[in-house]
C-alpha cells in the first residue's frame, strides 16, 4: 500500500505560482490558504530571476514572498553550495526567517542555516562543511566565517536584504557592503525594506540590476487593522498607568517598548512584583536570554515582554493584541515599526502609547507620518492628578493613585465601552 501523501487544496490559490509540489503542500499544511498581496506581487517576479523592490508593511508575509522563490530556484536548478544568503539585521529575525524557511523547505532535502552572534561558533561550522543551501545572517557574524575561512561567498547566486532600512541605522552598511562585494556580480537581488531613507535608495541602486519594484499600501504605513490610541499621562504616573493597563487588557500576548535597555529591566521588574508574567529583550541580555525570552513569550510562558526598539526588530509572535509605548520612539518610522509587531499577516492590533507632557512634538510628529490624528484617551477612575513625589524619577512608583479599575479600556478584541476622551 502506498503511504497516503496530504492533498493540497486543489483550490489553493497558490497553485497558480509555478512552484515545486513539495513547497505547495508544505504552504497548505501551514494554511496558507491564498497569497499576501506582496506575495502574489514579488512571488512571479522572484521566480522569473528578477531583482526585486519591496516596500512592504511589516507581517505581510515577505518572508514567504522572498522564500518561496528562492527554495524553488535551489531546487530547480543546479547550483553550487552555498547558493542563497538572506541578510537580517538582528539575531531574532535571523532565527525566525530560519524557522520560516525550514517550514517551507521541510518535505525537501535542503538545508537551511542561521549564522548570528552571541553564540559559539562550533554548531555553525559543523553546519556549514555539512553544508548549507540558504543561509540567513546577521552581517558581523557571516564576515567572521568569511575571514575564518569557514564560510566562502563565490558560490551565492541569489542575495535578500531583509529590513534594509533597520540594517542601515544599525551601522551595518560597511560590513553589507564588505559581504556584497565578495558575492559574484551575477546574481539575483531582493531588497526588503519597511521605509525608504535616502541611505537605502542609494544601497538599492547600487545594488540591485533593473529591478521590479513591489509595494504594498502607502510608503511606511503602519500595518492595516491597528488602531493608535495616546494616553496622556504625567511621566512620574507612567507606571502606575502602565500597570493599571495592563490588569484592564488582560491579554495573552502584550510587547512593551521602552527606549532603554535600563528602563526595560526597571519595568520587567516593576510588572514582576505585580504578578504579570513578564520577560525583557534587549541587548544587554545574553543570547542564550533573548531566545529563552522570545521563545517563552512565543510559547505562552509569558504574557508580557518588555523591550527596546533594535532588540524586537522583525519579530513575529502569532498572537500580540497590544504593543504598548511606554516611552514615545525616537522616530515615526521606529513607531511603525514598533506597532507593526501587532496587527500583523491581516489581524487586528491595538497600539497604546504613553505620552508624557514633554513627548507630545514627537507624538504629533508621528501623527503627522501616518496621516491621522490618535484618539487620546484616559482610564476612568485613574487618578492622573497626583502629584511627582519629590526627586521623581519617571519610574518611581507613586501611591494611592488607582482606584477601582475602570472597564473602559479601548482594545480592538474587547470593547466594553469606548473610552472616555479627553480634548485635544
Ligand atoms: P512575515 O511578514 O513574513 O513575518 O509574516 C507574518 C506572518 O504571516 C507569519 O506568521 C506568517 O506565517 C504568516 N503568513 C505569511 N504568508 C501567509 C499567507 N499567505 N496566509 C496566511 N498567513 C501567512
Amino acid at each position: 500500500m502506498t503511504k497516503e501523501k496530504p492533498k493540497i487544496e486543489e483550490h489553493s490559490v497558490f497553485r497558480h505560482f509555478a512552484l515545486d509540489e513539495r513547497i505547495l503542500r508544505a504552504v497548505a499544511h501551514l494554511g496558507y490558504e491564498r497569497p499576501t498581496p506582496i506575495q502574489e506581487q514579488a512571488i512571479p517576479l522572484a521566480l522569473a530571476g528578477q531583482d526585486v523592490m519591496g516596500a512592504a508593511q511589516t507581517g505581510t508575509g515577505k518572508t514567504a514572498a522572498f522564500g518561496l522563490p528562492l527554495l524553488h530556484r535551489v531546487l530547480s536548478e543546479k547550483f553550487d553550495k552555498p547558493a542563497a544568503l538572506v541578510l537580517s539585521p538582528t539575531r531574532e529575525l535571523a532565527v525566525q526567517i530560519e524557522e520560516s524557511l525550514k517550514k517551507y523547505a521541510k518535505h525537501t532535502r535542503l538545508k537551511v542555516l542561521a549564522i548570528y552572534g552571541g553564540v559559539g561558533y562550533g554548531p555553525q561550522v559543523d553546519g556549514l562543511k555539512k553544508g548549507a543551501d540558504i543561509i540567513v545572517a546577521t552581517p558581523g557574524r557571516l564576515l567572521d566565517h568569511v575571514s575564518r575561512g569557514t564560510l566562502h561567498l563565490e558560490s551565492l547566486r541569489m542575495l535578500v536584504l531583509d529590513e534594509a532600512d533597520r540594517m542601515l541605522d544599525m551601522g551595518f552598511l560597511p560590513d553589507v557592503r564588505r559581504i556584497i562585494a565578495r558575492i559574484p556580480k551575477e546574481r539575483q537581488t531582493m531588497l526588503f525594506s519597511a521605509t525608504f531613507p535616502d541611505e537605502v535608495t542609494k544601497l538599492s541602486k547600487e545594488i540591485l540590476n533593473n529591478p521590479k519594484l513591489v509595494q504594498i499600501g502607502h510608503k511606511s504605513s503602519a500595518a492595516r487593522g491597528l488602531t493608535h490610541t495616546a494616553y496622556p499621562v504625567p511621566a512620574h504616573l507612567k507606571p502606575d498607568l502602565l500597570t493599571e493597563i495592563l490588569f484592564e487588557i488582560n491579554s495573552p500576548a502584550v510587547l512593551i517598548f521602552t527606549r532603554t535597555k535600563h528602563r526595560a529591566d526597571r519595568i520587567q521588574k516593576m510588572l514582576t512584583k505585580h504578578k504579570f508574567e513578564v520577560t525583557s529583550l534587549h541587548s544587554d541580555r545574553t543570547q542564550k536570554q533573548r531566545m529563552a525570552a522570545l521563545d517563552g513569550f512565543k510559547q505562552g510562558k509569558y504574557r508580557v515582554m518588555v523591550a527596546t526598539d533594535i532588540a524586537a526588530r522583525g519579530i513575529d509572535v502569532t498572537g500580540i493584541t497590544h504593543v504598548i509605548n511606554y516611552d514615545l520612539p525616537a522616530t515615526s518610522e521606529d513607531y511603525v515599526h514598533r506597532t507593526g509587531r501587532t496587527a500583523r499577516a491581516e489581524r487586528l492590533g491595538d497600539a497604546l502609547t504613553l505620552v508624557a507632557p514633554d513627548e507630545e512634538v514627537l507624538l504629533r510628529e508621528i501623527e503627522r507620518h501616518l496621516g491621522q490624528a490618535m484618539t487620546r484617551a484616559a482610564l476612568n477612575h485613574f487618578d492622573y492628578t497626583v502629584a511627582a513625589p519629590e526627586k521623581a524619577t519617571g519610574l518611581q512608583k507613586t501611591s494611592g493613585t488607582v482606584g477601582p479599575q475602570a472597564k473602559t479600556f479601548t482594545s480592538s478584541h474587547r470593547r466594553p465601552k469606548i473610552p472616555r476622551k479627553m480634548g485635544r
